[in-house]
């Protein structure tokens, strides 16, 4: 009998590519991916630890599916990802219709733990060591690499792919839960990693995303031979059909020249940098144990500026950590004004159990000064994304298309449902893939593009060289393709803009499209 599976991501682009292949592994063994709890008869959170309101929200959603469970208990309801490791038995005492606990470093396991509760091996739970629950080696040994075979149907684009090159974290930032819960940095062989991504190249993929919690301090040696990031961009570009290289997210300490230079001069490699900051103040970066100062940053900041002056930097910063006083609050005010960042992705402090912070200090920021902190500063930094995106206005960029925007995916979505039920009554069938992709035998292909798609235009996203996004008019067979599109409109998020046509060259259309 076929499974019904639905499966919900929280978090960080790592639990994005968990969710792809968990999926591609269960797809593989006959499970069908549906987009609607209520049909399915498995059930999985993938979810996220580093902020509290993250594991609310999952702990708000497994209280909706108490009575369904009640109903029909051969129902099989999975907590998996960092929450699975962080609160391991604790989630069947706070959620005791749960079936499944399965962490991040034990996601292989899903499919037969899986079939043991269906043949009535009752509840299970596969976590890893906790960071000191042996020798270093086992505690590897015990999260491992979960890279199976790859399914370009559960990419959310099958043109762009991520790609983890690490695992784990060591630096252990004292408010930061993902070294206990993702387990001790360990780099994947380099051959490995490039096998992967040929996979992807002969499948179609032209982006790809490397990911590592600190993915600039990747190393890896076999053989006695030592490979940086650098000389794996090198490797990677050097494979046909790979247009487009990014790495995420990227440790300050760790932005050594060797590598801005490589990514100065691959050509494909995106001109891009996610370097997150954390805070402008020394008091507080020392208390969040970053290892670096504030000059520290402004210098690796200065040489980023003087090998690839083009480039887009990104930042993170927490506000409301432990004992930030006005003043440090105002320098870190003052570095975003001064960098003046592409982006910068703002958190408020969220206390996590087992943190070195959270042991030492009081969670004394008041939540009304976090947020006031945080409103100020994104309204700092939307200032300065509005600004720098103006001089776009009337140029051509480069941009690599991804699929439908937003907005016409839940046009598409909504003329669904009233084609299939004359009505805009919820769809009991709705159809989505791991990425919120609209399911191949559903309504849509893998790009997301409703197979009855015939008439006028549709409206596309797609991303410049540098990252920022661009929504214009185009048509579905520009899927996938580097075009140039001119930009009329740009608000701090997005650009908005129309294909050089003269560039296109003539569309042919089949007439089954
Ligand atoms: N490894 C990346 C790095 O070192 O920058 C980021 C990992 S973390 C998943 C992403 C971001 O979440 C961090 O850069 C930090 O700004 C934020 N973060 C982590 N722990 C947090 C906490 N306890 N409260 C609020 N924000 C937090
Ligand atoms: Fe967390 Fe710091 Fe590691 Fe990033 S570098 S994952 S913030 S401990």
């Amino acid at each position: 009998m076929t499974r019904k599976l639905y499966i919900e991501t929280v978090g960080c682009q790592m639990n994005i590519l968990d969710s792809e292949l968990v999926v591609a592994d269960l797809r593989k063994r006959g499970y069908e991916v549906v987009g609607n709890p209520a049909i399915a008869d498995t059930i999985l959170f993938n979810t996220c630890s580093v902020r509290a309101h993250a594991e609310d929200k999952i702990y708000s959603a497994l209280g909706r599916l108490r009575e369904a469970k009640q109903r029909d208990p051969s129902k099989i309801i999975g907590v998996i990802g960092c929450m699975a490791q962080n609160h391991q038995h604790a989630v069947f005492k706070r959620a005791p219709y749960v079936d499944l606990v399965v962490g991040p470093g034990q996601l292989h396991q899903i499919p037969t733990l899986i079939d043991e509760i269906v043949a009535g091996g009752g509840r299970k739970i596969e976590v890893s060591l906790d960071r000191s629950g042996g020798p270093r080696r086992d505690v590897e040994r015990s999260f491992e690499s979960y890279d199976p075979l790859r399914d370009e149907t559960m990419r959310p684009s099958r043109y762009q792919a991520f790609v983890r090159i690490m695992i784990g974290c060591d630096k252990f930032c004292t408010y930061c839960i993902v070294p206990k819960v993702r387990g001790p940095e360990q780099s994947r062989p380099a051959a490995h990693i490039e096998t992967e991504v040929r996979k992807l190249a002969e499948e179609g993929c032209r982006e790809i995303t490397l990911l590592g919690q600190t993915v600039n301090s990747y190393r890896h040696t076999d053989g006695g031979v030592t490979t940086r990031l650098s000389d794996l961009l090198y490797r990677l570009s050097a494979i046909e059909g790979i247009d487009r290289l990014k790495f995420v997210t990227n440790y300050p300490k760790d932005m050594t020249q060797d590598l801005l230079e490589a990514v100065r001069d691959i050509k494909e490699c995106s001109h891009y940098l996610h370097v997150p900051c954390q805070s402008g103040s020394n008091e507080v970066l020392k208390r969040m144990k970053r290892n670096y100062t504030v000059e520290d940053y402004r210098e690796m900041y200065a040489r980023i500026r003087e090998t690839v002056p083009d480039f887009a930097v990104t930042s993170d910063f927490i506000v409301g950590f432990c004992g930030e006083t006005e003043e440090d609050f105002e320098k870190t005010m003052e570095l975003v004004a001064e960098s003046r960042f592409k982006n910068s992705f703002i958190f408020k402090y969220s206390p996590r159990e087992g943190t070195k912070a959270d042991e030492l200090w009081p969670d004394d920021i008041p939540e009304e000064v976090k947020r006031r902190r945080n409103n100020d500063l994104l309204a700092l930094q939307n200032q300065i994304s509005f600004e720098d995106n103006q001089p776009f206005l009337g140029r051509a960029v480069e941009v690599l298309v991804e699929g439908p925007s937003e907005l016409a995916r839940k046009h598409e979505a909504q003329a669904h449902e009233v084609r299939a039920h004359g009505s805009n009554s919820s769809d009991e069938n709705g159809e989505a893939g791991a990425g919120g992709a609209p399911n191949a035998d559903g309504a849509s292909n893998a790009d997301g593009v409703p197979h009855d798609h015939v008439h006028g235009p549709l409206q596309l996203v797609g991303r410049t060289n540098c990252d920022r996004i661009v929504v214009f008019d185009g048509n579905p067979r520009q899927i996938g393709r580097i075009l140039p599109v001119t930009i009329y409109d740009a608000n701090s998020f997005t650009l908005f803009g129309e294909v050089v046509t003269e560039h296109v060259g003539p569309e042919v259309y089949s007439i089954s499209l």
